[in-house]
């Protein structure tokens, strides 16, 4: 399971996000990881908030 945004949706998920900036962070209750990740071809930028596998598997079920 993978809440992070990881390719670019600019360039149609062809190119890596490159993490600016990662910092913890809390949210709903839980701590976080907050991201900032830009695309190195087109400047797209955009901020995540990760969390936890071991939290987020407890949390939500994946439906399969
Ligand atoms: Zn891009």
């Amino acid at each position: 399971m993978t809440l992070a945004v990881t390719h670019c949706p600019n360039c149609k998920g062809r190119v890596k996000l490159r993490t600016k900036d990662s910092r913890p962070h809390e949210a709903y209750g839980f701590p976080t990881v907050k991201r900032r990740r830009t695309c190195h071809k087109c400047n797209f930028r955009i901020t995540t908030i990760e969390i936890p596998i071991s939290i987020g598997n407890e949390v939500f079920e994946e439906d399969e």
